[in-house]
């Protein structure tokens, strides 16, 4: 299988001022582009070739730095930019709400605990909202390009909202204020998304 850059569901400028055109663009055709690029290079002539993205990630071999990098990247990326939207921000409601109350206590309290979590990754990652089988989220982060699909990374529930925090994602609008690009982010976030793969995870 040869995998294909997704299509950004909105314009590069949609997401604006909360995330800047410029950094969309860039994000997306040059660094998704290279995730996508890279992955395909490291997986063609292998056994991986013929298995979806999800099967390469559970699967990983994690010494195989190229296809963790690039595997990772490729997916994490397709996640952050469908968890968003211009229409985006509020609360969830719903199974998910009830989820979240029960995890957190509150949506502050969650909002709190995800801030946090992506505030306090040192150098490049993501922060992560994921699901365990049976409906409990839990508050993540990993490094680099990893997520919690992978072996023994996270909290090893699934991911269904997602911030990337490495400098690429925000620098350029909001240079070293990453705390300022967290709370941005919690007025694009696409709750329906959210709760849609919550309801595909739990
Ligand atoms: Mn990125």
């Amino acid at each position: 299988m040869s995998f294909q850059l997704p299509k950004l569901p909105y314009a590069y400028d949609a997401l604006e001022p909360h995330i800047d055109a410029l950094t969309m663009e860039i994000h997306h055709s040059k660094h998704h582009n290279g995730y996508t690029t890279n992955l395909n290079n490291a997986i063609a002539g292998t056994d991986l070739e013929s298995k979806d993205i999800l099967d390469i990630l559970a699967d990983m071999d994690m010494d195989n730095a190229a296809v963790r990098n690039n595997g990772g990247g490729f997916y994490n990326h397709d996640l952050f930019w469908k968890v968003m939207s211009p229409n985006g921000g509020g609360t969830p409601s719903g199974a998910l709400a009830e989820a979240i109350n029960a995890a957190y206590g509150s949506f502050d309290s969650f909002k709190e605990a995800f801030s946090k979590a992506a505030a306090t990754r040192f150098g490049s990652g993501w922060a992560w909202l994921c699901v365990h089988k049976g409906g409990k989220v839990e508050v993540c982060s990993s490094a680099n390009q990893d997520n919690p699909i992978m072996p023994g990374i996270g909290c090893g529930g699934a991911p269904i909202l997602g911030l990337d925090v490495w400098e690429h994602a925000y620098y350029l609008n909001y240079q070293n204020r990453r705390p300022d690009y967290i709370k941005a982010f919690f007025n694009v976030i696409n709750w329906e998304e959210v709760s849609r793969r919550y309801e595909e995870g739990k």
